[in-house]
């Protein structure tokens, strides 16, 4: 450590990673991954995450944007990289430099697709209803014939994106698969993919025989509901800790942190925590948060600050300097923190902000 050096820190077991994505491949059944890394891997970094994820055969990545993208071929990947987001028709030529593939995403680009002098790879996107991206299920196949009969368009995959797949009720998510094979008996040829995380846990039809399954959360151990990680159990990637500053004693009746929401109900020991909003603690954990000390958890005492908070240690003995985790390995399980934060588990790692450093450690 510098003498400089800020305490927050975000803690990356890569062997945890590696065995998450044997799980979900073993649990997908051979079915090949195009591993999604958008949002610089979910908050945990790529330059940690891509490597380790090649090395372990990933094929295919996805991401969010054209700049994302970039990214991975800035460091060297050579793998297809598909670009969730449909490019505003400007982008078009940047794609076809960087090798990056296409979604079609809406009539507009359809057109602006076609017109465009570029050589393209192009994967069609099919709203089944998510309605935020895609093209109507009945003009898919029609979209999809134009597009294979341009030579400068290569049509790599047409995929939809479940609304519910997360859910313990998979029905919405069967009415949106017979939508997409629908479109996908008219295009035979076309290789198709729609398994994000909830649907690889829950819906082997989306999984079984399909070109690619996308999965994000599952591959860093987050998953959005208990049903998930019940079905496919993964460890979590990352452990989100910092050190304790100070440690005060307060008379009963005080209160602590802004608008004085807590009051001490009887005398106890205060511990102010390096770490608050600005550094991605969710400030909904206001009052209602934990932290990890010596295995012990403490209590969020009054309003996270932007830069710190604090816990109720009660008569508990903890120093300066001891480190309290606030969620992942040793500490409290992302999922129960990302309950008690009204939130799900990757709005906290994505939450995460630049000044926490990202240090991959060998557990
Ligand atoms: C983010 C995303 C995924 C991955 O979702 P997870 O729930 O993290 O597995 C897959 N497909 C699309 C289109 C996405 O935007």
């Amino acid at each position: 450590m510098t003498e400089f050096e800020q305490p927050a820190r975000a803690r990356l077991d890569l062997a945890a990673l590696r065995r998450n994505v044997r799980r979900v491949q073993q649990h997908a059944e051979g079915t090949p991954l195009m591993a999604v890394v958008k949002a610089d891997a979910y908050g945990h970094g790529v330059e940690h995450v891509v490597p380790v994820l090649r090395a372990e055969g990933v094929c295919a990545f996805a991401v969010a944007s054209l700049a994302e993208g970039a990214r991975l071929r800035e460091m060297g990947v050579t793998e297809p990289v598909l670009v969730f987001a449909g490019p505003l028709p400007e982008a078009l030529p940047a794609y076809a430099r960087l090798g990056l593939e296409v979604t079609v995403s809406s009539p507009a680009l359809v057109e602006a697709v076609l017109a465009s002098p570029e050589r393209l790879r192009v994967h069609l996107k099919v709203d089944t209803g998510m309605h935020r991206l895609g093209v109507a299920p009945e003009e898919a196949p029609e979209v999809l014939r134009r597009l294979a009969s341009a030579p400068h368009v290569e049509v790599a995959g047409v995929w939809t994106h479940f609304a519910t797949a997360d859910a313990a009720d998979p029905s919405f998510a069967r009415e949106q698969l017979a939508h997409f094979e629908a479109v996908a008996r008219a295009a035979p040829e076309v290789p198709v993919h729609l398994a994000n995380s909830g649907a690889i846990a829950h819906l082997p039809e989306a999984v079984r025989g399909r070109a690619f399954i996308r999965p994000g959360g599952l591959l860093y151990g987050l998953p959005t509901t208990r049903a998930v990680a019940r079905a496919l159990p993964t460890e979590p990637v990352l452990q989100f800790a910092s050190r304790i500053v100070r440690v005060e004693t307060v008379a009963a009746g005080e209160t602590v942190s802004y608008d004085r929401t807590w009051r001490a109900s009887r005398p106890t020991r205060i511990a102010t925590l390096a770490a608050g909003y600005a550094d991605g603690v969710p400030r909904s954990l206001s009052n209602r948060g934990v932290a990890r000390v010596h295995g012990r958890d403490y209590p969020i005492a009054g309003r996270v600050c932007m830069d710190a908070l604090m816990l109720d240690l009660g008569e508990a003995d903890v120093s300066v300097g001891d480190e309290a985790v606030l969620w992942g390995w040793n500490g409290p399980s992302v999922l129960a923190v990302a309950e008690a934060a009204d939130t799900i588990t990757y709005a906290l790692t994505c939450g995460l902000s630049a000044r926490v450093p990202r240090e991959p450690v060998g557990r």
